[in-house]
This record gives structure tokens, sequence and C-alpha cells, in this order.
């Protein structure tokens, strides 16, 4: 079969959020060859750029839902990745307020519990403490806790060190790059780019955020 121009691949992942990046630099530890195409000019540019920052303890997940599992097994693997691939990285703690008898009645009877099922430690605060601690806390405020585990993070820098490390390790970034067409056949897939670039794949990893179910829709 004719394959000039076309790039061959093991894997492709179509999105270079942090999502994608994190999931191409995983890849790179597996003999196979690694490609991310992205749409924008770089890595980065979706959402993964433009949130909270949060590293999130997972403190008032659903207990036993696949979210707190995720954050549960997050908060293990955090320290060693921020470490390994020196993230900026602040663990600020967070601080929950009530400003009523009843918001103060919902932390202990329902977020409290939720935490402890969760395995995160909250560490209760009265009025004066908060007022002490954080005088910027509206005046109003009848106690509280301290989620000590949550911090927050360079979400760019996460996202570019995650791709940086997975090119060091061999994997290729095609930046510029809208997918708008996607073929299957038996052993493979075609993805084709705006730009007329065509990639061969045995295995897509739709990496799009947002753009997910328009991905999904082009491979049928
Ligand atoms: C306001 C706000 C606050 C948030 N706060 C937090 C927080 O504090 N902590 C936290 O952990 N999470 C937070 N999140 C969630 C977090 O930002 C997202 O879960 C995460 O960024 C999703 O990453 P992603 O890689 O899936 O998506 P994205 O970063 O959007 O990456 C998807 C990429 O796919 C590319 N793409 C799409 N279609 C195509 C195509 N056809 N061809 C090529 N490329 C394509 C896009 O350009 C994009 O770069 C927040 C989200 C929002 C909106």
């Amino acid at each position: 079969m004719e394959m000039t121009g076309i790039d061959q691949v093991d894997i492709l992942i179509i999105g270079g959020g942090v999502v994608g990046c994190a999931i191409l630099q995983a890849l790179t530890s597996y003999d196979a060859t690694v490609a991310l195409v992205e749409q924008y000019p770089d890595v980065c540019e979706g959402t993964s750029k433009a949130n909270s920052a949060i590293i999130h303890t997972g403190f008032d997940a659903r207990p036993g839902s696949l979210e707190a599992r995720l954050l549960a097994e997050a908060r293990q693997l955090w320290p060693e990745v921020i470490a390994r691939l020196h993230i900026p990285y602040l663990q600020t703690g967070a601080l929950m307020v009530a400003l009523s008898q009843q918001e103060q009645s919902t932390i202990v009877r329902e977020i409290t519990p939720k935490a402890e099922a969760n395995g995160v430690s909250l560490q209760p605060l009265s009025r004066s403490e908060i007022l002490e601690a954080a005088p910027y806390v509206n005046e109003r405020v009848v106690g509280g806790v301290l989620i000590e585990g949550e911090g927050v993070i360079d979400p760019f820098w996460t996202t570019r060190a995650y791709c940086e490390h997975a090119l060091l390790n061999g994997a290729q970034l095609f930046l510029g790059e809208r997918v708008n067409a996607i073929e299957v056949e038996t052993r493979r897939l075609l993805v084709h780019t705006t730009s007329g670039r065509v990639f061969s794949a045995a295995l897509v990893v739709n990496a799009a955020g947002l753009w997910a179910d328009e991905i999904a829709h082009l491979a049928g």
C-alpha cells in the first residue's frame, strides 16, 4: 500500500492539554513510537491554562465514587511528580468557612464525615482562629475548617513539563495541526489535519478536552 507522505506512529494523541501531555509522557516509557497533535500553536492553550490551579484532596467527593478513588490515588502521586518535573507548587491549605449556623452544621454533619471517609483530615477552626489567621475573611464568619492537604500548582508549567519530558524521551509533537477527519481501518486509523497532514496510527488517544465529542464523532 502507498504510504508516502503519511507520518506513521504506533500511538497518536489528539490534544495538548494537561491530560494529553501527561499521557504522552507516560507512553514514552514503552517501546512504542508516540506523537501528539495540537490544533493551537502551543500546548496548554485550552482549559488547562485557565483554571483555579488547585491540587484537590478530594475531601468533598462522594465516597466510593470514581472521582474519590482517582483523587486519592493522585494524592499519592503528586509529590513525586512535582519533585521530578520541578513544578512550582504551594501547599497553602484551604479554608472552608461558615457564615451561618446552618452552614456550620453542614460542615460538621455532611462535609467532615465525607472527608473522613475519603481519608482527608479537616481541622476545625473557631471564628477567632479564622479571623486571626485570615483577617480578610468576611466578619460574619461563625466557624470553619482547614483542609491542610490542598495546594496550588502552576498549570502551564505542569503541562509543558510533561510535554518536554516526553519530547526528551523521543515523542514527537505537531503544533498548529487541527484534526478534521479520521478514517478507521482494520489495523490502523488515518488521522487528517486541516494542513493536509495525515498520520497513520495503530491507536489514537482522544484527549481533546471539551472537543472530545467532536473527535469521537469524526471516528464514528
Ligand atoms: C474555571 C475552571 C477552573 C478549574 N479549576 C481546576 C482546579 O483548580 N484544579 C483542577 O485540577 N482542575 C480544575 N479545572 C479543570 C481542569 O482545568 C481540566 O480538567 C483540565 O484542564 C482538562 O484538561 P484536558 O487536557 O482534558 O483539556 P484541555 O486543556 O482543553 O486540552 C484539550 C486540547 O485538545 C485540543 N484539541 C481539541 N480539538 C482538537 C482537534 N480537532 N485537533 C487538535 N487538537 C485539538 C485543544 O486545543 C486543547 O489544547 C478547572 C476548570 C475550569 C474551567
